[in-house]
């Protein structure tokens, strides 16, 4: 099967072509850094505008360059959560009537099922089930992957989600937005030992993630003037990376031996998380797996991934998403879980 993908969640607009068999036959993003960085992050209402502009000829280029029609297409799938809403709308909307006008089935899809799923388009012996660490800029999670759609969550964050903790170490240390790869850059000439500082729930019985304490540190670390941006920037990388590894180690506890770690998320361009990670998954005889850079963060070819993993699962019983499909600015993978304090759906 061939599906259209369309992702608008964030500030990326993007459109995908994507084959059952995983090739992505034609995609397109477009990103709005430009437009939102004199204000330091995502400005809701400019981003749906700018999707808004964007979406309809990025659609038809994508179209174009493949060489595909509608008729060639077998569903159309759309982010339809969470994320900004009217960027979600603007998404979901147009898919709607791409689906109307083609008869063919909606796919509404959880942005987070995208990122959750992306590591088998790119690694396709990936097999479930997989402990995932999903870390984005709305979300730091850890789940167990059982199947599509099965998804167990055994961890969040209290406060903040670690692609946050990134984008407001940048902004402290004046380095813009986007911040996680501005100092992912300025950590390689730090030294990670330099400035102490907090590895919040480190050790902790409870199962979950915070971020807010280290944010607060790196603050006081820029005021007291005593550290170099560089080395500030690498210290924070380094204790967020060990918090990380501390809330994997304690979940592998609860779930006993998995075959797989894998990692999915924004967060998971980032090249000192990848390399802990896959020593961690090296010291428990487990496979790692984490997508190539370009769909770790927001892309369409992940979206349409997720409808095409769905189309597969239910095979002659699959049925399109009905399109009077609302967006829903929340949408948890693992609804069962409990809600705790702060962010994290
Ligand atoms: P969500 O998926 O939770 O709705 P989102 O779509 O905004 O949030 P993604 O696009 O998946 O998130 O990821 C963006 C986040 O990833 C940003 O916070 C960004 O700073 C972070 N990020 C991107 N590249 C890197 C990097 N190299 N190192 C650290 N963080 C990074
Ligand atoms: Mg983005
Ligand atoms: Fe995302």
């Amino acid at each position: 099967p061939l599906v259209l993908g369309i992702e608008s969640s964030c500030d990326e607009t993007a459109v995908a072509l994507v084959r059952g068999d995983g090739t992505i036959v034609a995609q397109a993003i477009a990103s709005q850094e430009a437009e939102h960085a004199p204000y330091g992050g995502v400005v809701p209402e400019i981003a749906a505008r700018a999707h808004a502009e964007r979406l309809a000829p990025m659609i038809a280029k994508v179209m174009g360059e493949a060489d595909v029609s509608l008729d060639d297409v077998d569903a159309i799938a759309a982010t339809a959560g969470p994320g900004l809403i009217g960027g979600v709308m603007v998404g979901l909307v147009s898919a709607k009537a791409l689906a109307m006008a083609s008869d063919k089935p909606l796919l509404a899809v959880n942005h987070l099922e995208g990122h959750a799923l992306s590591p088998r388009l790119a690694d396709r012996d990936l097999a479930f089930p997989y402990l995932l660490l999903l870390v984005s800029g709305g979300h730091c999670q850890i789940l167990a992957v059982e199947g599509v759609g099965q998804y167990r969550r055994l961890a969040t964050t209290i406060d903040d989600a670690l692609g946050e903790a990134f984008d407001k170490t940048a902004k402290i240390l004046g380095l813009g937005y986007p911040g996680g790869p501005a100092v992912e850059r300025l950590a390689l000439e730090g030294d990670p030992r330099a400035v102490p500082l907090p590895r919040p729930l480190k050790g902790s019985a409870e199962p979950h993630f915070s971020f807010a304490g280290l944010k607060s540190a790196v603050l006081r670390a820029v005021q007291s003037g005593a550290y170099s941006p560089a080395d500030i920037a690498a210290s924070f990388q380094q204790a967020a990376v060990d918090c990380l590894i501390d809330r994997l180690t304690r979940a592998l506890r609860e779930t006993g031996p998995m075959p797989a770690l894998v990692v999915a998320g924004g967060v998971a361009a980032n090249k000192t998380v990848r390399a802990a990670l896959e020593t961690l998954a090296g010291e428990h005889a487990m496979r790692f797996s984490a997508p190539p850079l370009a769909l770790c963060t927001d892309n369409a070819a992940m979206i349409a991934w997720a409808g095409l993993e769905r189309i597969a699962r239910d095979g002659d019983d699959f049925a399109g998403d009905p399109l009077d499909f609302v967006a829903r600015p929340r949408w948890p993978l693992d609804p069962a879980a409990e809600a705790v304090r702060g962010a994290g759906a």
